[in-house]
């Protein structure tokens, strides 16, 4: 398709051909990458696969070496910050950087010189709109993660973004906030605001995402609407390639024989701060998974 039909049908980004080498390690081999407006597109691969590089170049940190980006059909050269932030590309950091001292409202309006009514005004209507209220009067010193991602989100509304990367955003979320998160999500996409949304939390992806790209080893080696996908096709993009998946979608296990082996460690009714009553036998070859809330 050319790229004025992509513009038609609704593409907001796209991405053609786009390679980066650091030295000899070539990272990024030839990315083809489409974001239609709304779309929140779920980005899974391995560690060392890519994303945080592609990411990069999107965000105009790093220059890329070969290809082309377009947004809305027109050429950009993105290779900075700035030139990135005019196109309306923001990131919601994983852990966001305000300045503790200063007010959410400072915070949200530093680098804008317009009347302070004003840009009050509109901040109130992107609150209204995502259906959020947070005291602009608060120190950012006192907010939880999930509020200083509001307040990211709040700030890139207000630079009119466009396109919003979410680089693992629930990872320190409690239950409660990644579900106050996928709300505003999910009216970000109402708003027609595009999303890549990093994660390794494979039921988000189910949850939110409305698209899945999977890259490993520097290319984007399977893509699509969710629909097409299985949890299994998206552990098996988060894995090397030589591992196998097995039909529980877990890899390939050996059971221990319980009857004739030690185990290395028992615990029995650990209790302190904050835990009580925690018993457990961890056996040879086992790998003991441990999970829970913030
Ligand atoms: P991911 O985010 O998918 O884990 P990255 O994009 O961080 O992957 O890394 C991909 C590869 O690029 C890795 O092999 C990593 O070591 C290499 N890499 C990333 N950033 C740099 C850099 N600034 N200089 C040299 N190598 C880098
Ligand atoms: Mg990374």
């Amino acid at each position: 398709m050319s790229e004025a039909a992509n513009e038609r049908s609704g593409v907001l980004m796209s991405i053609r051909g786009v390679t980066k080498a650091f030295g000899s390690n070539v990272v990024l081999k030839g990315i083809n990458m489409d974001v239609k407006k709304g779309e929140v597109i779920a980005l899974i691969g391995g560690n060392g696969a890519g994303k945080s590089t592609l990411m990069k170049i999107i965000m105009g940190i790093y220059d890329l070496d070969e290809g082309e980006i377009f947004m809305a059909g027109q050429p950009v050269k993105l290779g900075k910050p700035s030139a990135s932030l005019a196109q309306g590309i923001y990131l919601v950091p994983q852990e966001p950087m305000l300045f503790p001292n200063m007010t959410v409202l400072e915070n949200v309006l530093m680098g804008f010189h317009e009347n302070e009514a004003e840009l009050k005004k509109r901040l109130q209507k992107h609150m209204e709109e995502l259906g959020f209220t947070l005291n602009l009067q608060r120190k950012a010193s006192t907010l939880s993660i999930a509020e200083q991602q509001l307040v990211e989100i709040l700030r890139g509304m207000m630079r009119e973004a466009r396109l919003l990367i979410l680089d693992e955003p629930t990872s320190a979320l409690t239950f409660s906030e990644v579900q106050s998160l996928f709300k505003v999500v999910e009216d970000l996409k109402r708003k027609g605001i595009s999303m890549i949304y990093i994660t390794h939390r494979l039921t988000e992806v189910f949850e939110i995402a409305t698209d899945v790209a999977i890259m490993r080893d520097g290319l984007i080696t399977l893509s699509g609407p969710v629909q097409n996908f299985t949890k299994e096709m998206l552990i098996q993009g988060l894995l090397p390639t030589d591992v196998e998946v097995s039909q529980s979608g877990h890899r390939a296990y050996q059971p221990v024989d319980y009857e004739n082996t030690k185990p290395v460690l028992q615990v029995r009714n650990f209790s302190g701060y904050g835990f009580s009553d925690i018993s457990f036998d961890l056996y040879p070859g086992e790998i003991l998974g441990v999970a829970g809330v913030v």
